[in-house]
């Protein structure tokens, strides 16, 4: 019966000079977790790891006084599986959400999410298997896919960066071979602006709108997202994503109406309920549109299993969701769950950001590593990060 005897948590800094249309990174850090088990393997305790995700600050205090200390104390047997033999994230799951009131979720997802995260980590590995063929065995999902797609999100705006710094870093994109990417839009400067970045970068990708996904962060009131949808509709790109406030279901369903292209949103809904109210009030559209809800913002992976059943519930197919985060947990859940594929930020947020150190991306699509769990093991900077925590 293995048993959580450590749950060890920090903070590392993902610090950037980049801005999207709503914030800069410059502050920006990242919760880290360590899970160590009483199990002992090659003469050290197998330990799972978890981060909170790109792009969403730490949860320290969360962490240290509520989700860490339900875990710790609630008897060993509550988290594992009925015959005794396995970590249950589920049964853990309910451990760390103990007493905690529903509505208004706040950072209390991410914290939750965290663990979560490190919790599979862990149970993947006692029992040997890399993450995405755990799922499929513990979830009876059949055979994962063998690999994902990917995009590349970039285009972020920075000091000094001017149009062929932003050509530059698209060809990059496409040298390491990423086929769909990704640029902000909703700076400063306005619509004539942006439309001159996309034309630039439409140069880069031939001409195919159809491979530049535009992501506005949900920056734009509802007469500026009609005004952009109006000027982006023709050149038919790949998605426009969070035009609007994450929670204004009203707005994005307005622009859902005008705007026939495929729209993109969710990477700011950090529930069930959330992402029940999104597909209910907000105009989306099971036959286009994309959602990116990251299952570590939003409570971990067994949160997202219940979206995941939600979806299908409403006639969305699994292979529209797409998560935010660029991280390769969801790269496994992408590949067990049948997604349509995964964010992807090359270079960006180090050392938590992208996939395993010896992950090639071929025609926009990357393969899954075989080591037992997440594989952070062959991530060389993270798994040091991970790594100074218990030592
Ligand atoms: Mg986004």
């Amino acid at each position: 019966m293995p048993r959580i005897t450590a749950i060890h948590e920090g903070t590392v800094p993902i610090s950037s000079s980049m801005s999207n249309a709503y914030i800069n990174f410059k502050d920006m850090d990242c919760s880290i977790v360590a899970v160590e088990s009483d199990v002992i393997r090659d003469g050290r305790p197998v330990v799972g790891y978890g981060f909170n995700s790109n792009g969403r600050y730490s949860v320290g205090e969360i962490l240290r006084r509520r989700v860490i200390p339900r875990l710790l104390q609630a008897p060993p047997e509550d988290l594992l599986t009925d015959d005794g033999d396995h970590i249950d994230p589920a049964r853990a799951w309910d451990a760390m959400t103990r007493d905690e009131k529903p509505g208004g979720h706040g950072e209390r997802p991410v914290a939750v999410g965290v663990v979560d995260m490190a919790l599979h980590d862990l149970a993947a590995k006692l029992d040997g298997l890399p993450l995405h063929h755990w799922l499929a065995r513990h979830h009876d999902l059949g055979e994962p896919d063998d690999d994902v797609f990917v995009y590349a999100a970039g285009g972020y705006y920075a000091p000094g960066k001017g149009i062929g710094e932003l050509q530059d870093e698209i060809r990059h994109f496409l040298d390491l071979g990423y086929r769909v990417v990704k640029i902000k839009i909703g700076g400063e400067e306005g619509l004539a602006e942006d439309l001159r970045r996309i034309e630039a970068v439409l140069k880069v990708l031939d001409g195919a709108g159809d491979r530049l996904a535009v992501d506005a962060n949900g920056r734009f009131d509802l007469d500026t997202a009609l005004r952009y949808g109006q000027a982006l509709e023709p050149y038919g790109l790949f998605w426009y994503e969070e035009p609007g406030d994450p929670l204004d279901f009203a707005q994005h369903a307005a622009l859902a109406e005008r705007y026939r292209g495929p729209l993109a949103t969710g990477e700011n809904i950090f529930s069930l309920t959330d992402a029940r109210n999104l597909l209910r009030y907000a105009g989306m559209r099971p036959d286009r549109d994309t959602l990116q809800i990251d299952p570590v913002l939003s409570y971990g992976l067994v949160e997202y299993q219940r979206i995941l059943r939600m979806l299908a519930q409403h006639g969305w197919s699994s292979r529209r969701c797409v998560p935010h985060g660029g991280h390769q947990f969801s790269l496994h859940i992408a590949a067990a769950f049948k997604l349509g594929g995964n964010e992807s930020y090359p270079g960006e947020f180090q050392p938590t950001g992208g996939f395993a150190d010896s992950a090639a991306v071929v025609d926009g699509r990357v393969a899954l590593t075989d080591i037992p769990g997440i594989g952070f093991e062959d991530k060389a900077e993270l798994y040091r990060v991970f790594r100074a925590l218990h030592q």
